[in-house]
Parts: C-alpha cells; structure tokens; sequence
C-alpha cells in the first residue's frame, strides 16, 4: 500500500483550521503546526477587551478541535522557513518536517509602510470606535478613558 500523502499546515486559525477538517481522509496525512495550542476567534477580541467574555471562551485547544480525526497531527512549534525545493519546514527548535503538499495559513500583519509610530494610533482608533458604538457605551466610559491615558 502506498504512503499517504504528507500535507502540512502552517497556522491553525480560520483558514488552516478550514483546511485540516477538509483533509479529513485516510489518503492524507495531515501535520497542523502552530505558535500557539489554541485556535482564536478573532472576532471577539473585542468582548475579551470589554470583559464580557473571558479569554478561555475565545480560545480552543487545537488538539481537542481535531481529536476526532486520526489523519491529523497538531505540532506546536514557530516555522522560521521553508524550503519549497526540497519540500521541507523548518521550525525554530530545529525540527525539520518534510511535505509533500504545504498550505501556509499564518495569517496576516498591517504594513505601516515604514511608520511604526502609526501603530499605536491604529489601534486606539479601532478600539474607540467599537466602544462609542458599543451598546454598552455608557458603561465603556471608564475603559476608553484608560485607553487613551
Ligand atoms: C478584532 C478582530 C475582529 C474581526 N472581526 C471579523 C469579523 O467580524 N468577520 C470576519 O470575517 N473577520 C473578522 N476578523 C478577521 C478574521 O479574524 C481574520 O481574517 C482571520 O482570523 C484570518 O484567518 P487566518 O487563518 O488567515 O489567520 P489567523 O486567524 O491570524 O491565523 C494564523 C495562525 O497562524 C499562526 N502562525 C503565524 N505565524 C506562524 C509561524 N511562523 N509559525 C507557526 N504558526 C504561525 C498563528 O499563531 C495563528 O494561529 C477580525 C479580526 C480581528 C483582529
């Protein structure tokens, strides 16, 4: 019988997350490697940043996401590179994971084309307006205060 095919993920967020329940199959072996052991919603940073939801409720360990499918490995470690010409990832504990087929799902990061300064300024920006739209505005007074100092 022929070996499965190796698939690797790099990233466990929505996208690599996505991807791995899609491979579930005995055809493919599939390793999801990830910084971090827990996928984020992050569309509810928002209500951890609040205090209405805890962090825990957000956050879910990778490996009982995927506990039910046997074709999947989930490896906690930091890719620092890759070599397509040889097929293989490289993590920054020197770990070498070769693949047959590799997804890169690690997410994004804003450029601030050199302004790093504009940084801080962004997220003041973003977490202003979520609040003065917030339903809960008036009881947000005392956070927003703390976020702009
Ligand atoms: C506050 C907030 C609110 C949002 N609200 C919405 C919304 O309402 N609707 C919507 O559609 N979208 C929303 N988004 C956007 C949405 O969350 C992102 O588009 C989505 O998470 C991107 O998924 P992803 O899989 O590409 O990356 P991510 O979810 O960022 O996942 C990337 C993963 O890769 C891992 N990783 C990165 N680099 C490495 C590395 N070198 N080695 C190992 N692992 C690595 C990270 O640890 C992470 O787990 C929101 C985002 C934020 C921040």
């Amino acid at each position: 019988m022929s070996e499965p095919w190796k698939v690797v993920i790099i990233g466990g967020g929505f996208g690599g997350l996505s991807a791995a329940q899609h491979l579930n199959s005995n055809v493919v072996d599939v390793t999801l490697i990830d910084r971090r052991d827990y996928h984020l919603f992050q569309p509810l940073l928002h209500q951890v940043a609040t205090g209405s939801l805890s962090a825990g409720e957000i956050a879910s360990p990778l490996r009982s996401v995927l506990s039910r499918q046997k074709n999947t490995r989930v490896w906690l470690g930091t890719v620092v590179d890759i070599d397509p010409d040889s097929k293989l990832v490289f993590l920054a504990d020197g770990t070498i994971v070769p693949y047959d087929s590799l997804i890169v799902a690690a997410g994004s990061q804003t450029s601030y084309f050199g302004h790093n300064e504009w940084r801080l300024m962004s997220r003041i920006t973003k977490i202003g307006t979520f609040i003065q739209s917030s339903p809960y505005a008036a009881d947000c007074g005392a956070a927003w205060r703390a976020v702009v100092g």
